[in-house]
């Protein structure tokens, strides 16, 4: 939490706020704030002490991941990182999408073990074909809703860029780690990365989202842009932010490999 990315240049030849058309202008990141800021009080005191805290982000950032503002600002700089590290040897990059099966009610994300998550990712690499891989990714949040009677649940996932190994490696490292079951069909999805520019700077920001959704099993399906528009209630956004806050910048992201050229690997 007493990161400072704010004192980290931004590569503006990859930077999201000037390449992505859809990536959160300032305004949209206040508003955000403002309407979390009102939600958060009924969360009981870590609400209101994280709502407090958002107050009182101005001039001196308060640097909470938690806080729409500090995010977007983290965003420009990880996003276009990635991307221009990603940009000098562009080929044999993939995505990986990892849907563990840990579901949580809502009102109890707070009991998320990010760090045992982190820690089996760790070791599934390790002994895997692909633990000298360059990996780059971060945990994201959506409400999954079912098509029977049963209440919505948070899903906490991954989504990592990953170089070395090719596809049929990556999918065997993590495969035999998280099993399909009727809620989660693909928990594991590896695709080749696109090349160009744009698609570098979306994929790496995408990999540390500012915005969290609703994943309905018929929109998944249909896979069209009503799933892009549903976006999390903001009293479920509030429930959330609690944890992101707790959870810190570098808390949500994963960072494996030994790069000397690229050193947000090891900052701390
Ligand atoms: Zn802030």
């Amino acid at each position: 939490m007493k990161f400072n990315f704010y004192s980290l240049d931004i590569n503006e030849d990859y930077d999201p706020a000037k390449h992505l058309k859809r990536f959160e202008t300032m305004s949209e990141a206040h508003v955000r704030r403002r309407r979390l800021v009102r939600a958060l009080p009924d969360f009981g005191e870590p609400g209101r002490a994280l709502a407090e805290r958002l107050t009182g982000c101005g001039f001196f950032r308060c640097r909470s991941a938690g806080c729409p503002v500090c995010l977007r600002a983290f965003r420009r700089w990880w996003g276009s990182t990635l991307a221009a590290y990603m940009s000098r040897d562009p080929d044999y990059w993939f995505t990986v999408s990892i849907v563990p099966p840990d579901l949580f009610d809502i009102g109890h994300i707070h009991q998320f073990n990010w760090k045992l998550l982190k820690d089996r990712l760790r070791n599934q690499i390790a002994r895997s074909q692909i633990s000298q891989a360059i990996i780059l990714g971060g945990l994201d949040y959506n409400l999954l809703h079912f098509d029977d009677d049963r209440a919505p649940k948070w899903r906490p996932h991954l989504y990592l860029l990953a170089q070395g190994g090719g596809r049929g490696l990556i999918e065997a490292a993590f495969r035999k780690h998280y099993a399909a079951n009727e809620d989660t069909r693909r928990p594991v999805f590896v695709n080749p990365q696109r090349t160009k520019v744009r698609d570098l700077v979306w994929t790496a920001t995408y990999t540390f989202k500012a915005r969290f959704e609703n994943r309905r099993p018929c929109t998944d399906e249909r896979g069209n842009a009503d799933t892009d528009n549903d976006e999390l209630a903001v009293h479920h956004q509030a429930e959330l932010a609690i944890l992101l806050d707790r959870q810190g910048f570098l808390g949500r992201i994963i960072r494996h490999g030994d790069d000397p050229s690229l050193p947000a690997l090891k900052v701390r």
